[in-house]
């Protein structure tokens, strides 16, 4: 793309910021970067013994509706990948973050305010000490049935394996566990369920419901860091196979593509299903708002079971209940066709009905643009009251009208923005795989980034929220005792949502739009994108990859933005307008056509305005010594000609304060 550059501007640095003392912030990261090895490179990609684990799932799960309780058996197979013996595995026991020993509630802040307290706010910190909450583990078994040891660190299980597992070695063992699903409008939570009085029945998002495998990888071996709440998960690619029992009233979406839709729809419903794998300008409503009411009033007692299968997910997690209304859309994206599908109550409505899937289109299409081609078979938004949370395939989204079915424009955006992110996060963290627990940057900042491009293509009248320059500008000159560098571990960030969302998406904006240009950053980002997908990048792959593809030195960049908590307030102290005489007589009769002597300035003798006209420079003829050995001059009038009437400008810039 050309560049048309209408002004001659110079650009004059202030003194005075010049000469404060040397502090580092333009050197090369050097040694802060993790020195590169033949797993990651100094390009930023996979390097040629780049290695990953693999963890592949069967699992049966049953949901029992009356109990609110999740019991399951799975078998893992577990593939070590890695040049290293693994004698023992890791496995994550997430739930157990609601168990009695639980270190959660020692590191949430809470105080009580005795006159204004709401019974709920109250029950939120107290309510914890009565709930049954955590994994209880039945048994775990080798492939032959005979017990396997074990211990429980709080989150974190040790299996302890009878063999060592040498490089390319498979093992399977089966885990048999149940734990009760929590009331999330008591105790909150990414997951649990909520129940609507009016009709008696529960809707319930379910995640992290099985034991997972920990990632051991060539950065961290094992990442069993503690699940505390708040630093998100850290998990290993694999296939899925999964069984859900539910009563048979109940619709489920699921990650996955369903196996067995004729056993679970009725001949309509399948129908329908049919039908929306080729509608590509419109939902097709699979399960209507009539059939979900009619199940809501007469609750089956019978069960059954929906099967999943999923390929390269990172997780698994399902949607349950009686009174969904499902509706999905066929998207062209590459060679592939996914659904874009909801699941919502009537509460949703009409809302969900309007927006919901139409937003999952956009949310695959933008994204697919700036990284690879959505290469899932589905992606699936769900109806659930006061959360964003994101799964591979499936996500859990708020955005309730009110009971008439009106709703503000604050309600619809809020809506639109938490789709458009929660579906999003299927690119960063689920197939861009980022260790969440460490990095909460990686899939949140880089996500709210393409969430904020995304909706200004898709949504321009809606109201953006983060990812602008202007709107980090409080956060960033703020109280620096409640601030830390976005390079900072999950759980030890303050001002979360500043430090791990807003900043980054303002700072990759300023580097699109300001630093690198959009042609050179767009490559660079979608390379990224490209390098990572279906592995586990680290933050000096991106920093890397984003140098590596474009020829821009970032250095001071990540530095400034991501390794500190620096910002600048940069002043333009004053702007001087020149241009230049066409002759030499006028150097000669200086005071006939020189300097304006009327010009309106302040005290210190800047330029209040431009009301007082330029100043002239004065081109002097070139004297024979500057040509030193040269046997040829410079045209002394033509240079004076040719540049006569162009404006110059010299712009001031003075460091306000700094860091
Ligand atoms: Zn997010």
């Amino acid at each position: 793309m050309k560049r048309v550059i209408p002004l001659l501007v110079f650009l004059a640095a202030s003194f005075a910021a010049m000469a404060q003392n040397w502090q580092g912030k333009f050197e090369q990261l050097g040694t802060t970067l993790p020195t590169p090895n033949e797993y990651r490179t100094a390009s930023g990609a996979p390097g040629q013994a780049y290695w990953q684990q693999q963890a592949d799932y069967v699992i049966a799960v049953t949901l029992d509706d009356d109990k609110h309780a999740i019991s399951g058996t799975e078998t893992i197979t577990y593939t070590n990948n890695s040049p290293d013996p693994l004698s023992y595995l890791w496995i994550q026991l997430d739930q157990n973050m609601r168990a009695k020993d639980s270190n959660s509630p020692k590191v949430s802040g809470n105080s009580i305010k005795t006159n204004e307290m709401s019974a709920k706010s109250f029950h939120r910190i107290a309510g914890v000490e009565n709930y049954d909450g955590g994994f209880k583990i039945a048994s775990i078994t080798d492939a032959n049935g005979n017990p396997l040891p074990y211990i429980i660190n709080k989150t974190m299980m040790r299996v302890d394996i009878p063999v060592t597992m040498k490089t390319g070695d498979k093992y399977s063992f089966s885990i048999a566990w149940s734990y009760n699903v929590n009331d999330r409008m008591e105790l909150g939570g990414r997951s649990g369920y909520e129940f609507f009085p009016k009709d008696g029945n529960a809707l319930y998002t379910i995640a992290q419901f099985y034991p997972r495998m920990a990632v051991y990888n060539d950065v961290n071996g094992w990442q069993h860091k503690q699940f505390l709440g708040r630093g998100e998960f850290t998990l290993t690619f694999g296939n899925y196979d999964v069984s859900i029992t539910v009563p048979a009233d109940h619709v489920v979406g699921a990650t996955g593509s369903l196996q067995n839709p004729k056993d679970v729809l009725t001949k309509d419903q399948n129908k329908r299903f049919e039908e929306a794998k080729t509608s590509y300008d419109k939902p097709v409503i699979i399960v209507t708002q009539e059939e979900a009411i009619k199940r809501e009033q007469k609750p089956s007692s019978k069960t059954s079971t929906w099967h999943y299968k999923a390929t390269q997910v990172r997780d698994f997690a399902f949607a349950s209940s009686r009174k969904f209304i499902w509706d999905a859309q066929a998207v062209k994206i590459g060679d592939k066709t996914p659904l874009a599908m909801s699941y919502y109550p009537k509460e949703g409505n009409p809302l969900w009905e309007q927006e919901s899937t139409k937003a999952v289109v956009y949310t695959i299409l933008g994204y697919s643009k700036r990284t690879i081609d959505y290469p899932y078979p589905v992606a699936i938004s769900v109806h659930s009251a006061s959360i964003g949370m994101e799964y591979p395939m499936i996500c859990f989204n708020f955005g309730r009208p009110a009971d008439d079915g009106t709703y503000s424009d604050r309600t619809k955006w809020g809506m639109i923005g938490v789709i458009v992110h929660e579906v999003g996060h299927n690119f960063f963290p689920m197939i861009i795989n980022s260790d969440e627990r460490q990095w909460t940057w990686m899939d949140e900042g880089l996500n709210t980034f393409v969430q904020s491009l995304t909706q200004r293509e898709y949504y321009p009248e809606m109201p953006a929220r983060r990812g602008t320059a202007a709107s980090i500008v409080n956060y960033m000159k703020g109280n620096p005792d409640y601030i830390r560098p976005i390079m900072t571990n999950s759980e030890q960030v303050v001002q979360f949502g500043n430090n791990a969302y807003a900043k980054p998406a303002a700072a990759l904006n300023i580097l699109r739009e300001t630093v690198m240009g959009p042609e050179l950053f767009d490559y660079a980002f979608k390379e990224y994108a490209q390098r990572w997908a279906f592995k586990h990048p680290e933050p000096a792959d991106f920093f890397r990859t984003m140098e590596d593809a474009s020829a821009v030195d970032l250095d001071w960049f990540w530095n400034g933005w991501f390794y500190t908590t620096d910002y600048v307030d940069i002043e333009v102290s004053n702007v001087k307008w020149f241009k230049v005489a066409a002759d030499a007589k006028s150097f000669e009769n200086k005071t006939a056509t020189g300097k304006i002597d009327n010009k309106n300035v302040d005290e210190e003798g800047n330029n209040i305005d431009f009301t007082g006209g330029y100043e002239q420079i004065l081109l002097t003829d070139t004297k024979s010594n500057q040509y030193r050995e040269f046997r040829n001059t410079v045209d002394d009038n033509a240079i004076r000609q040719s540049n006569a009437n162009r404006n110059l400008y010299e712009i001031t810039f003075k460091i306000k304060e700094a860091w």
